[in-house]
């Protein structure tokens, strides 16, 4: 039987749009917390096997981030304390989606408010879920290039130190464990294949 799964918030199904593969339908769903940022709900799923399971879901809005290149193949990186893990991280400039927002327009004010950035050109180079073990985070990621000076105007609640790195350098230390942001190590792993293929 060819049961169609719930589709994640915010958007069409990833990936090559043949329903295969096992699924869950939901037999009761419980709200029960509405926040500024997430929602947390609680369901009850029957897999095809007849089990019931107990599924705890974070909604999120979803959420952009930015490796952005300069001429001197140098990304810049946000360093920021991350409260929920307890420690500051290094991070590509990123943002979650405003209510009904183009994913598009909202890396290009996120890398304005963050970096005082603004590039001429642009490339979504990845199209993820960031938690898919309890969270429908969908993030889009971008290639930023042609940069030029904007206006930087970082959220009240935001405390962010930019600094740039050697993209390679960068992704090297990406892939030897040295970033632990996920969207991180996932866009400068990205960028430094797709612009070394392109020009190196
Ligand atoms: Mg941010």
């Amino acid at each position: 039987m060819n049961r169609v799964p719930k589709r994640p918030a915010g958007g069409k199904r990833l990936g090559a749009g043949k329903e295969v593969g096992p699924t869950e339908i939901v037999v009761e769903s419980r709200r029960l917390f509405e926040g500024r940022v997430l929602k947390l709900r609680v369901d009850k799923v029957r897999l095809e096997g007849g089990v019931e399971a107990t599924r705890e879901v974070v909604e999120h809005p979803g959420a952009v981030a930015v490796v952005a290149v300069d001429e001197q193949g140098q990304v810049v990186l946000v360093r920021q304390y991350r409260h929920p893990v307890g420690r500051p991280l290094d991070e590509l400039p990123a943002g979650k989606l405003e209510p009904g927002e183009d994913p598009l327009l909202a890396a290009q004010r996120e890398l304005e408010e963050e970096t005082g950035l603004l590039a001429g050109a642009w490339r979504q180079v990845g199209d993820f879920f960031t938690a898919p073990g309890f969270a429908d985070e969908r993030m889009r990621l971008y290639l930023a290039q042609d940069l030029r000076p904007g206006r930087i105007n970082p959220d009240e609640d935001e405390e962010l130190q930019t600094f740039r790195l050697n993209l390679r350098d960068a992704a090297r230390a990406a892939a030897e464990g040295r970033f632990q942001d996920a969207k991180t190590i996932a866009g400068l792993l990205l960028a430094d294949r797709l612009l070394g293929e392109a020009g190196r």
